[in-house]
């Protein structure tokens, strides 16, 4: 079977759809939970599977430096290793060695870097970050770009755009055929329109499974995001999905699904998770707040999850309040949920032609906050 991506509706720009995989179908628009160094974190396999997630997201600068991609290979792949049956989308690394690692060197053929774990010395190239992501076992395989720094000067994000196109030529030549897998490009070019549609145009040329829209959600805040986007998205190929890359917030999700986005990911959901944060239909609550100490009641009536089915809010505010180690795996199973639930709703949205609508009712609920009683 051949790695696809089938359009079943389209509402606006809005498009619901589903991939074909080697291992499996997924639904979109779809949220991929981030499983950073084989696991998503607080959180069994089985847990993550429950709440509906499809596809997940692996980060190959953390598995290159911890287990390596050699011994997770050993392992039988990441799919194997921490019993993910499903897809799995790896990065290629790149964002990390400039966001984590410490000394990197950037020249025209890759990067070399030191481990933040142990000051190990490292090097990704457009060949070694495709070859390790094969050695994982990745589904879905990410082309090696340089995240272009925010705030850059045109010139700056035309020389970053202009390596990650280099970059991705190379990328897509070593990435080997098989069944079911693919590999993305990612455009780049800054908040410069001039820029987004010349690496649009030079991706398409080269020919990928699917199209990324990255160096985003860097500080150039939502207006502008939205702005990239406008341009970019209609400059991609209509029958492959798109992707864009570390976003977001769920308001930041209706906005882009609207303008024609059908893959996110983003460590929100369980980093929030760990930190008392709640995502809900009420909008966004802070679990230690004293005002939830005696509050009995479920932290989401709307939603399906464990926490929300058989726990207060009170009981919560307690686990977070004595750092018990529960507070953050029922607080990420709970915001994976919402996440999984929210984009179900949308691809319903979608089908049905009333996106819009629905979007305001969403917004609408989000405005009124907590229910007072
Ligand atoms: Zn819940």
């Amino acid at each position: 079977m051949s790695f696809s991506w089938t359009c079943a509706a389209t509402d606006g720009a809005a498009r619901a759809g589903a991939l074909s995989t080697a291992h499996g179908e997924v639904e979109t628009p779809v949220f991929m939970p981030v499983g950073t160094a084989g696991t998503v974190k607080a959180m069994t396999a089985d847990a993550v599977r429950s709440t509906g997630a499809r596809l997940i997201l692996g980060n190959t600068y953390h598995l290159m430096l911890r287990p390596g991609a050699d011994r997770v290979f050993a392992l039988g792949g990441l799919h194997r290793m921490m019993d993910w049956p499903g897809p799995i989308l790896t990065d290629s690394g790149g964002y990390q060695v400039m966001s984590l690692a410490g000394l990197r060197r950037l020249d025209a053929d890759g990067v070399t870097f030191r481990s933040h774990v142990d000051g190990s010395s490292h090097r990704l190239t457009p060949e070694s970050s495709i070859g390790i992501q094969e050695k994982l076992d990745a589904t879905i395989s990410m082309a090696l770009d340089e995240c272009t720094a925010f705030p850059a000067t045109e010139a700056q994000a035309s020389d970053s755009m202009a390596l990650s196109m280099r970059w991705a030529a190379r990328s897509r030549a070593a990435f080997s055929a098989r069944p079911g897998y693919g590999v993305f490009g990612i455009v780049q070019g800054g908040v410069f329109p001039a820029l987004r549609l010349e690496s649009a145009a030079a991706l398409t040329a080269i020919g990928f499974h699917g199209y990324a829209v990255g160096g985003l959600a860097v500080g150039e805040g939502q207006e502008a995001m939205f702005g990239v986007l406008d341009i970019t998205v209609p400059a991609l190929p209509a029958d492959k999905p798109r992707y864009l890359m570390g976003v977001g917030t769920p308001d930041d999700l209706l906005g882009a699904v609207g303008r024609g986005i059908d893959m996110f990911d983003c460590v929100i959901p369980t980093r929030a998770g760990r930190t008392a944060r709640a995502y809900t239909t009420r909008g966004v609550f802070n679990l230690r707040n004293a005002r939830f100490a005696d509050d009995a009641r479920p932290l989401d009536a709307t939603c399906a999850c464990p926490l929300c089915t058989r726990h207060t809010r009170a009981y919560l505010h307690h686990l977070f309040r004595c750092e018990e180690m529960l507070g953050p795996m029922l607080l990420t199973w709970h915001n994976v949920q919402y996440y999984q639930d929210f984009m179900r709703d949308i691809r319903a949205a979608i089908r049905q032609g009333r996106l819009a609508a629905h979007a305001a009712a969403v917004r609408a609920r989000w405005a009124e906050g907590d229910d007072p009683s």
